[in-house]
């Protein structure tokens, strides 16, 4: 099959030849026809997580992608609910087994037996993909390939992040929250997200085409992010502020954008050099800042986003369309912040 595979760390991805995968016992293979590229294909690409890195190298996967989208074209032994000819998305999460403490508790997002696309097993950079009957995201009909591609890792992931809010923050509707990186792929649907459960929205990103688009988005407050603090300020502080983008810098604004005992929802994931989230204790225990963390989504998750997108309270914004051959351009594209939104290739 045909696959955009890395040849080395950093250096530029090959299109080339590799064996079709087979569907193990559980899984399914996905013919994809589209998928999507997220800010962590950066991050994989260049090798600047050292476990992902780690993983990837023992496992000898080269394909990266995790917003695939498909149809089934065979199914593995004990796959009972997917046929041949389904539809379905293949996103981060590959398997969780449902069965461990995470898994029991509510998280599978930490399974620990958890496998994932593009680290554990090969990627959606190519024609086929595996994933496991459980992990499958069933798509809705009525939603066209290009928009729900990024649905799957950006779109889950921004959801996961803004039901926090309610479920583990407790804050109410109608309260101000700030989205940091409200431009990109995740925040530019975690604004609308937000303005769909209720919330009054600070959206801030850096640039003043970004800002603009922000605007377009429907955030009630669009500011770059050198000017946030003070207008922010004016407020008297965000109850809370999710940080989308995947730098340490994001992580100290939002520790100075929100209010005493205000939370916030961690989700961008740094260049593992940045070092630590310079949040300190002090600030933590005097403030009552809470910090919560959160990671793409499950079944449940992917039902509700794409209740709300069929209720029109959320559009996915495809910047840039391209093939597999542009994959490369678009993520050097993404990784210089020279377009909005999301970027997706046919395969
Ligand atoms: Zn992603
Ligand atoms: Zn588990």
């Amino acid at each position: 099959m045909r696959a955009l595979a890395l040849d080395g760390w950093g250096k530029p991805l090959v299109l080339k030849e590799i064996p079709k995968p087979e569907a193990a016992p559980g899984d399914v293979r996905v013919r994809i026809r589209a998928t999507g590229l997220c800010h962590s294909d950066v991050h994989q690409w260049k090798g600047d997580w050292p476990t992902e890195r780690a993983l990837m190298e023992s496992g000898g996967v080269t394909v990266l992608g995790h917003e695939g989208i498909g149809v089934v074209d065979a199914v593995g032994v004990g796959v009972s609910e997917l046929a041949v000819g389904d539809r379905v998305g293949v996103p981060w999460m590959n398997y969780w087994c449902g069965g461990c403490e995470p898994c029991l508790t509510g998280y599978p997002h930490w399974c620990d037996r958890t496998r994932t696309t593009s680290v554990t097993v090969n990627g959606t950079y190519a024609e086929y993909a595996t994933v496991s009957e459980r992990a499958a995201v069933r798509v809705p009909a009525s939603i066209p390939d290009d928009e729900a591609a990024p649905l799957l890792c950006a779109g889950v992931t921004a959801y996961g992040a803004l039901r926090r809010l309610t479920t583990e923050l407790r804050i109410p509707p109608g309260k101000w929250v700030a989205v940091v990186g409200a431009a990109g792929g995740l925040g530019h649907l975690g604004v609308q997200l937000a303005k769909a459960m209720g919330y009054r929205v600070v959206g801030v990103d850096v640039g003043a085409d970004r800002v603009r688009f922000v605007e377009s988005l429907g955030a009630d407050m669009a500011v770059e992010a050198a000017a946030a603090p003070a207008r922010v300020q004016e407020l008297g502080g965000v109850h809370a502020t999710v940080v989308f983008t995947p730098t340490l810098a994001g992580y100290g604004l939002a520790a100075s954008l929100t209010r005493t005992v205000g939370g916030v929802v961690a989700v961008g994931i740094p260049d593992a050099r940045e070092g630590p989230i310079p949040i300190s204790p002090w600030a933590l225990l005097s403030r009552g800042l809470r910090l919560v963390p959160t990671s793409v989504g499950v079944s449940h998750e992917f039902a509700e986003l794409f209740d709300l997108y069929r209720a029109g309270r959320v559009r996915t914004h495809v910047d840039r369309h391209g093939t597999l051959a542009d994959a490369p351009a678009l993520l050097a594209d993404m990784a210089g912040g020279r377009y909005v939104g999301r970027a997706v290739v046919t395969v």
